[in-house]
């Protein structure tokens, strides 16, 4: 008999109710909360509610500063990089803020094959990925699950020089257990959906048609894919489809209701905001979330759940994706083209001096148009250490063996060390020459600031390695 699946842990009446009793709390039980938070335990749903609603601008200020001194306790100052490959536009969806949406007669649809993928993996790594994120509409006759397994035994046995893809995250439509196990046997990182919005109501009116339009066969994907052995999941809301208040309290309840269920919550939780598109219109979108609400979410869910990697798209601006790194986002995509295909011709454009992107505005626009090597060398500069790390999953640490040494901070010994290393080949394979001496600067200053001393001596170790011409050295 097959299982029924539903959502109904998304309570709306709670949901209301507790953004109710908590609209007004007095300030001093405010500041206690985020006092709380600063020993990075996480937070009640209520007390979620609570600060997602602040507006006193002194207390946002400290609830800035806790969300940035929780994050460098857990994660440390290193940022991991990845890339987006977007497969195939073919959707049998039509959702109102996208427009790969099957309405959408004005663009060409495309999937690449499997010649096409291996080019378009050379040139990410020949830009310096290690990470990639799949991502594709949903089209069960075009785009099967079989294609999704093929396109990762592409992607993990295409190399080119020292190039190679060391772990490929997906984001797929909802599907069945069976198929999530394929992925898994497949080699699958994190499985990742965003919710988009968690109100019925606006879920129904932004889903008009297609399978995506069922609510709690969306809303419980991430279930189904850890009984089907993907344990690291990620989530998201699409910001600006609906009150963002009532998006970040259900998403609490999501997190609480896979943390009952499994004992582990997501591996990752993405900020992605409502953008234009073609053929979408932003004055139709009442709820869009302004850069200082956006701060405030970010800011509260790094509170609320400190364990949790926290990933920001390039769909922001570079000068405000510096700002809300310091408020908790432990990774980002870098030099991402959102079209189909699109990096090999990048990676020809920057051959011949060119550093443009290509565009493709279908889906969304894209507002950060800097390339990797521009990126990682801002991250320098900003203090932070880029990171290409996948060590975790390929040394078996993922799910419930992951999750106690995020909750406790001890993966920072392992995620600093790792970073240095992935920065080091990254230099050594594929920077400017201006990146390089930025890159070498920073490796300096950080191990310096290794604290425990044989780890930092293990590390002076595989650097020098890595020189002599080793690769993929991790902890
Ligand atoms: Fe299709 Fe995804 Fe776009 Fe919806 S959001 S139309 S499912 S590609
Ligand atoms: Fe991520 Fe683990 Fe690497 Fe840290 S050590 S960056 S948690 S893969």
């Amino acid at each position: 008999m097959n299982k029924t699946y539903t959502g109904d842990f998304i309570d709306e009446p709670l949901i209301q109710a507790l953004l109710t009793e908590t609209a007004s709390l007095p300030k001093n039980q405010l500041e206690a909360i985020i006092e709380k938070a600063r020993k990075a335990k996480g937070l009640t749903t209520q007390e979620v509610a609570a600060l997602i609603q602040l507006e006193d601008e002194t207390l946002l200020q400290k609830l800035f500063s806790a969300a940035l001194e929780i994050k460098q306790k857990i994660y440390g100052k290193r940022l991991v990089l990845f890339a987006p490959l977007y497969l195939s536009n073919y959707c049998i969806n039509n959702c109102v803020y996208c427009g790969y949406g099957c309405r959408n007669n004005q663009i060409t649809r495309k999937k690449l094959t499997m010649d096409e993928i291996r080019d378009e993996v050379q040139a990410l790594e020949e830009l310096g990925h290690k990470r990639l994120m799949l991502d594709m509409g949903e089209d069960p006759e075009l785009t099967p699950i079989e294609y999704v397994i093929d396109a990762m035994k592409t992607i993990y046995n295409t190399t080119k020089d020292n190039g190679a893809i060391r772990r490929v995250n997906i984001q797929i439509a909802a599907t069945t257990v069976e198929e999530y196990k394929m992925l898994k046997e497949a080699g699958i990182g994190t499985y990742i959906l965003f919710q988009e919005t968690f109100h019925r109501e606006t879920y129904s009116k932004m889903h008009p048609s297609g399978p995506k339009r069922d609510y709690n066969w969306h809303t419980t994907a991430v279930e189904r894919a850890m009984e089907g052995g993907i344990d690291d999941v990620g989530m998201g809301v699409l910001y600006g489809l609906y009150d963002y208040r009532f998006e970040v309290v259900s998403l609490m309840l999501a997190i609480n209701h896979l943390e009952e269920k499994f004992g582990i919550g997501p591996h990752t939780l993405s900020f992605p905001r409502m953008r234009a598109a073609e053929g979408v219109n932003l004055d139709t979108f009442p709820y869009l979330v302004s850069d200082d609400q956006f701060k405030k979410i970010i800011a509260v869910l790094r509170l609320a759940v400190p364990y949790t990697g926290m990933i920001i798209s390039t769909r922001e601006n570079p000068d405000y994706r510096d700002e809300i790194i310091d408020l908790g986002i432990s990774q980002m995509s870098a030099g991402s083209c959102v079209g189909v295909g699109g990096y090999k011709a990048q990676l020809d454009n920057l051959k011949k001096g060119e550093h443009t992107a290509i565009e493709d505005s279908s889906q969304f626009q894209v507002a950060d148009h800097r390339t990797p090597d521009e990126i990682l060398r801002n991250i320098c500069e900003a203090g932070y250490i880029p990171s290409y790390c996948t060590a975790c999953y390929r040394k078996g640490r993922t799910g419930d063996r992951f999750m106690p040494l995020a909750k406790s901070g001890e993966i920072q010994n392992i995620c600093q060390p790792n970073a240095l290393l992935t920065l080091k080949e990254y230099l050594m394979d594929y920077a400017t020459p201006e990146t390089r001496e930025i890159g070498e600067k920073a490796i300096q200053k950080h191990l310096a600031m290794i604290p425990n001393p044989q780890v930092k001596q293990m590390t002076i170790d595989e650097l020098k390695k890595i020189e002599t011409g080793e690769r993929d050295l991790y902890f």
